[in-house]
């Protein structure tokens, strides 16, 4: 799987990218950002429930913006919340 350096596409799932290697599911999600090493994130397989280190590239860590955007938009909604209660 090659892709040219100039390419400006993205996958429209991330989630793919980054297959486990002990089952090889697809089923995989984005456990912490630094794995035991700088060049690497932990990932958590859903099907064998083993996280494994994955070597970071661009679309790894679009996957882990994308959750990092999600929380920080629930956050953002309980920040909202408790500041109704303060008056
Ligand atoms: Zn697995």
């Amino acid at each position: 799987m090659t892709q040219a350096h100039d390419s400006t596409e993205r996958t429209d799932d991330p989630r793919a990218q980054a297959p486990c290697p002990y089952c090889g599911a697809a089923e995989t999600e984005p456990l912490a950002l630094f794995g035991t090493q700088l060049l690497t994130v932990q990932m958590y397989c859903q099907r064998c429930h083993t996280p494994f280190e994955y070597v970071k590239d661009d679309a790894i860590l679009a996957v882990f913006e994308a959750r990092q955007a999600r929380e920080a938009d629930e956050a953002h909604e309980a920040g909202a919340a408790r500041k109704g209660d303060q008056s």
